[in-house]
């Protein structure tokens, strides 16, 4: 995805890459120069540099309610 894409605390993010766990779909717990996720299938959380968790989704999906 591009590197300006706006995410928000709640989003969903799917990864190009799967987890070791099977699951490719992660929620965002904090946003700033490092992302926060935490991995919905197996729960695992995760920090990452802004430009990886970018360059590594593929897509971005509103969190519930949004
Ligand atoms: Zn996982």
């Amino acid at each position: 995805m591009e590197a300006d894409t706006r995410v928000n605390v709640g989003d969903r993010l799917r990864m190009k890459k799967k987890h070791p766990c099977g699951g490719d779909l992660w929620e965002v717990l904090r946003v700033g120069a490092d992302f926060r996720l935490k991995c919905l299938t197996c729960g695992r959380v995760v920090m990452i540099p802004r430009a990886d968790a970018l360059r590594r989704a593929k897509d971005l999906l509103g969190g519930e309610g949004a």
